[in-house]
């Protein structure tokens, strides 16, 4: 149990210990020879957690009337009304305690057999006010009153919420971005698809072989197998998955034959729609426009989504396909022999062939569209989401996540202490105490005086380089010993001396055989600190490694990240706002011997933005090529100061191969990106 009024920053790190353990729900005991769906065990395994929930609920109930007077944190007292206002939970929990079927939704009332569709409107909200009355005219025998409940999916038992204050049962349930869309949709159902559509297209060996060649990026982690040798994932797995999927789909599906064009165009939207739905939803704050976004891509993806279907096919849909494929094969070879006979042309033998071929795969179709269908539970909930944001505000505050890790320490822990006898009580006790001793270690902590720092102002801290490449003693190399030793930095006094150049105010250029003498230390950390999205009181450091080429760490391979640099012009480069992408090449501190300022430098390698850095109609997004266009040193290479790098790029290379020239650049790695790059 937790409070509301907690901020959803706080409350949902288990670190502030802002939920409380209240209660174990045991499993009901299983009669013998009685199945699950049994009405009678049924009924036990409702009166037991109605039970419960009475005995939870009854501090609640109490003050109904009379309110509690709370010291709150600002020393006034007020006079509190507690109600329960949410109640976290994946959907099968969310049946069990709303006492519905499966296949429906525990808000709305929608159908069954509408799940799958995107609807306008969404259906009536559902009356649990109203199932109480009519639950209660079913108990005094009114048939009637029975049905109807029956026809909105309502099983026939008391809810466990009926005896609450003040609350709107229909608002209870939660999106839920952990278990809704990353293992609802993606997991369970889109990923399949996606791989029996790449099988199907013969592209899923080059997914794979990108898919395994991903750069890391902070906050992401990149996979260290191909996709198909993976079999088990976890919600972290998934969150990563998504923040990559579409740029793998796009460059597994390149050059695509006059056919297969429109087919791939429309699996490309149906994925990019989910993809992009995903991301807006974690943002943390809305407009009008975004939640517009929201409903656009959840619209996208359901008008795309018919692309995916005969991935969704059963076994018995299966089995009618094949038949049905191999009986009229039969009869077509059958009227291509009679032709053969009859001497009809080898030219007008292929056109029937091509007829043929036609009509089976409309048939065939058509099955797929009588048979197979989008409608299960999970799907629809996403339609809840916009609506959701503008009643409640942002998703991730409802967060089950905190709750799935807080398990461990609540409830694993807890068991493994004890002594395995009766062990729920033990749990609980376990868990208040350790939670007690951690309260009172945090409120010491607040205590404690401190100066009043300008939070703001600490954490706005500047790019450093580091982990400067050791020197043999006495030796101090200068740019041009560097440039001797290093074949990689070979046009480093040009690049230095055109750099000098561009900077200097007319008088005070520098010449080349000065620029040649300036010490120089080379280093391989680059930390730029960026702004976390929509919250700037957070900041993520991007550590930008440059090797050179020494290798890093025992991957066999140097490193030499990707990064932003900020051309200083908005205007160009289209969705990229003036930033193109580049290869460090290094990164250096040279002492410029005439000022004797110290300047930290890199040397960077850019890319050349195709399109003008025009998103894709298909695929939305941008890519980018080795460049080809020549500096003014006759290379790609350019010299720049620190502050006009501006973090990470991941870019998605189109093929896997060491000599690939072409990248897409993947701006759903993060929401600040992806907020960026549109
Ligand atoms: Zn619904």
């Amino acid at each position: 149990m937790t409070i509301g009024n907690i901020l959803s920053r706080t409350r949902n790190k288990a670190s502030k210990h802002a939920t409380v353990l209240l209660a174990l729900l045991p499993v009901p005991p299983k009669m013998l020879g009685v199945a699950a769906r049994d009405a009678r065990q049924r009924q036990v395994n409702n009166e037991i957690l109605c039970d419960l929930m009475e005995a939870i609920f009854a501090p609640i109930v109490a003050l109904k009337n009379s309110g509690l007077e709370v010291e709150c944190a600002d020393g006034k007292v007020r006079l509190c009304f507690p109600r329960l206002s949410a109640w976290i939970a994946d959907h099968l929990e969310n049946v069990t305690l709303h006492g519905i079927q499966q296949n429906q939704c525990a808000v709305c009332e929608v159908r069954p057999e509408q799940l799958g569709s995107y609807l306008g409107r969404s259906a009536a909200k559902r009356d649990y006010r109203k199932y109480e009355h009519l639950f209660n005219k079913f108990s005094d025998n009114n048939q009637q009153a029975g049905k109807e409940l029956t026809d909105r999916g309502f099983k026939l038992l008391p809810s466990v919420f009926w005896g609450l204050p003040n609350i709107q049962q229909s608002d209870l349930p939660k999106p839920d971005i952990l278990h809704v869309v990353y293992l609802g949709i993606f997991e369970t159902h889109l990923m399949k698809w996606i791989i029996g559509f790449l099988k199907k297209f013969k592209r899923l060996q080059s997914f794979d072989a990108i898919w395994k060649s991903l750069a890391v990026y902070p906050g992401y982690s990149a996979p260290n197998k191909e996709y198909s040798r993976i079999s088990q994932w976890t919600g972290k797995e998934m969150r990563n998955l998504v923040k990559v999927i579409l740029p793998c789909f796009a460059a597994s599906l390149r050059r695509p034959s006059a056919v297969e064009r429109p087919i791939f165009a429309k699996a490309l939207t149906c994925v990019r729609s989910i993809v992009d739905f995903t991301l807006m939803s974690q943002y943390k704050s809305h407009t009008d426009a975004t939640i517009q976004y929201l409903e656009q891509y959840l619209k996208a993806f359901h008008d795309h989504k018919d692309v995916f279907k005969e991935y969704r096919k059963d076994k018995s849909t299966m089995r009618k396909v094949r038949e049905v494929t191999a009986r009229i094969r039969g009869e077509n070879s059958e009227v291509l022999n009679q032709q053969r006979l009859s001497g009809a042309t080898a030219a007008k033998r292929r056109r029937i062939a091509d007829e043929q071929r036609r009509d089976l795969d409309g048939i065939v179709a058509d099955i797929y569209d009588e048979d197979v269908d989008f409608n299960f539970v999970k799907i629809h909930l996403l339609s809840h989401f916009g609506d959701h944001v503008r009643r409640f505000g942002n998703i991730q505050m409802y967060s089950t996540e905190s709750g799935e890790t807080s398990h461990k320490t609540m409830i694993k822990e807890g068991y493994r202490r004890s002594n395995r006898n009766d062990a729920s009580h033990q749990i609980l006790r376990t868990y208040a105490r350790l939670d007690s001793f951690k309260i009172h270690e945090m409120n010491v902590e607040a205590d404690i005086t401190r100066p009043i720092e300008d939070e703001l102002h600490d954490k706005r801290h500047k790019r450093q380089v580091g982990s400067v490449t050791r020197q043999p003693i006495g030796f101090t190399s200068t740019v041009e010993t560097i440039s001797e030793l290093n074949s990689t930095l070979r046009n480093l006094p040009d690049l230095l001396h055109d750099y000098y150049r561009r900077k200097s105010s007319i008088g005070c250029e520098v010449d080349m055989d000065s620029v040649k003498q300036f010490p120089v230390e080379i280093c391989r950390l680059l930390r730029v600190p960026i702004e976390n999205f929509q919250d700037v009181r957070e900041v993520t450091w991007h550590l930008l490694r440059c090797t050179g080429t020494q290798h890093w760490r025992s991957t066999g391979r140097s490193r030499n990240d990707w990064v932003w640099v900020d051309s200083g012009n908005r205007n160009i480069y289209g969705a990229l706002k003036g930033f193109y992408p580049a290869r460090l090449v290094s990164i250096m501190k040279v002492r410029n011997s005439k000022t004797g300022l110290v300047d930290r430098l890199v040397l960077i390698d850019r890319l050349y933005v195709e399109n003008s850095g025009k998103l894709s109609d298909i695929t939305g997004l941008v890519t980018v090529t080795l460049g080809t266009a020549k500096g003014p040193t006759g290379t790609t290479e350019i010299v720049v100061g620190i502050k006009r790098i501006m973090g990470m790029a991941h870019l998605i290379p189109e093929t896997a191969e060491v000599d690939n020239k072409r990248w897409y650049v993947n701006n759903r790695i993060d929401l600040e990106t992806f907020n960026r790059i549109y």
